[in-house]
């Protein structure tokens, strides 16, 4: 059995703990921050977040969906909310049962740990931040309060986020290690919706709220508690901006010109407004994800993806599965199982990041047409009339494992074959109608 060094307890961190230690291997957890536990919230991400089909498989794997998705609100599509506060409802999938799944971080976070902590093979530290790593000898280096210690494994594992430091160490002593990040021009901040007074939410419990705004827009998913979590992306610089935003009253406009319907159900829209970050979108593309047999990267720190599909955490998830089962075939080869497993998660986690970035154009900017609602209808129809023939993009994506790339690729066959069909349609129309008019 090997003994790994992970860093970061976040939600990969803990859930790819939980699956080496029951693996038998040796697992020691380093994570910055102090327990979550211990009521510190992940300070700056978003305070809920949709978990779909590849992350619940990856729960069931080790027994623990039921316990993480106790809580879990179900959202079974859409609820668009125009600027005169018109809704429409368009359901995320023809099948009823197939919905998306709100679920709070913190919980989240805490049941992964404490999986993990089940095998006595795994040791969680706490206030621990790795500085560097020395990728030939797979030494951490993390600074504590009590000064600074190392911790060596047979191999480092880097779970440690979008702004990874062991990716950090991986890019500054690997030759060719390819680096790539890219930030979207729009911020977010989360503002809240608290319960009703008898503690009921406020608007449509069973959907993801969406005000879509063209260039920018405003999404809520429902919390347990009969709150809602909003979250508003928008330009971090230009006329209309966080930037623009200078005063309470600039914040109060422009919610009361673009936000109409939610505004009343936000009492503390302006304290929200001024405490909460303003936090960035990042895409992070690198290879390889990893250095020999000594140190190998999963989650964000491989792969962060804007957060518009819903996918990020999923695919983190997901990404422990095929890790897991990539050191199984190749238990006595450590090296060739972390090069399995970037073969087997790179080119997919590539067509995540293109497929995020459409779909926040998707969400922004189409989901109020009446286009958007009809190609989602016809999709729909396909689907009904075609079972496991046409699966429309979403559903690749949200309700199946088929990996992302091919779901990708299948999705634009697909559009090209219903293009062609319809166009073939039309032409017959216009020939059968001439003929008649001849
Ligand atoms: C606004 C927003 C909304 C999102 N919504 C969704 C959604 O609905 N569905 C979805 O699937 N995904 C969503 N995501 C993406 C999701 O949050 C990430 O993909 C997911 O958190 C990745 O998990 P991770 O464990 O790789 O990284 P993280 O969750 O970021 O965990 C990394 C951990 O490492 C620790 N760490 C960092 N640096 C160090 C260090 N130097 N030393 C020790 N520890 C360290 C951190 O404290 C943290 O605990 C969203 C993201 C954002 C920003």
């Amino acid at each position: 059995m090997a003994r790994f060094v992970l860093i970061g307890s976040g939600l990969a961190g803990g859930l790819l703990a939980a699956y080496l230690g029951r693996r038998g291997h040796d697992v020691d957890l380093y994570e910055r921050r102090a327990d979550p536990r211990e009521g510190n919230l992940v300070g700056g991400r978003s305070i809920n977040l949709a978990i779909s089909t590849r992350g619940i498989h990856a729960l069931e794997q080790i027994g623990i969906a039921d316990e993480a998705l106790k809580h879990a609100i179900p959202m079974r599509g859409r609820m668009i909310h125009n600027r005169t506060g018109a809704l429409h409802f368009s359901p995320y999938d023809v099948d009823p049962k197939n919905c998306i799944n709100s679920i709070g971080r913190g919980a989240l976070n805490t049941t992964v740990i404490e999986a993990a902590q089940r095998y006595p093979n795994v040791r969680v530290r706490f206030n621990h931040k790795c500085t560097d790593v020395d990728l030939e000898s797979a030494v951490a280096h993390l600074e504590t309060v009590n000064g600074p210690v190392t911790a060596q494994g047979d191999a480092i594992i880097g779970v440690d986020g979008a702004f990874s430091a062991v990716r950090k160490s991986m890019q500054i002593k690997i030759n060719n290690f390819h680096y790539d990040e890219s930030y979207l021009a729009h911020g977010y901040k989360e503002v809240t919706i608290p319960p009703g007074p008898d503690g009921s939410w406020r608007m449509e419990k069973n959907a993801l709220h969406i005000w879509p705004r063209k260039s920018f827009m405003m999404i809520a998913l429902p919390n347990p508690d009969g709150s809602f979590t909003c979250t508003l992306f928008w330009e971090f610089e230009g006329p209309r901006s966080f930037a623009a935003a200078k005063t309470d009253d600039d914040v109060r406009r422009f919610f009361n010109e673009e936000f109409q319907d939610a505004v009343p159900l936000m009492p503390t829209l302006l304290e929200d407004f001024r405490n909460n970050p303003t936090g960035s979108l990042v895409t992070v593309r690198c290879a390889p994800w990893f250095y020999r047999d000594k140190v190998c990267l999963v989650g964000d720190a491989a792969h962060a993806v804007v957060p518009f599909y819903g996918q990020g955490m999923n695919a983190a998830f997901e990404d422990c599965v095929v890790l897991d089962e990539s050191l199984e075939t190749f238990s006595d080869n450590p090296e060739r199982a972390f090069a399995d497993y970037f073969c087997r998660r790179k080119q997919n986690a590539d067509a995540l990041a293109d497929l995020a970035i459409g779909n926040f154009v998707e969400m922004r900017d189409k989901t109020a047409s009446k286009t958007f609602r009809a190609k989602k209808k016809l999709d729909h129809a396909l689907e009904a009339a075609l079972p496991g023939i046409y699966l429309p993009l979403y559903t690749m994506v949200t309700f199946t494992r088929i990996p992302y790339a091919r779901a990708a690729k299948r999705a634009h066959v697909q559009d090209r074959i219903v293009q062609a069909a319809l166009i073939g349609f039309l032409v017959l129309v216009i020939v059968a109608l001439a003929a008649l008019l001849l």
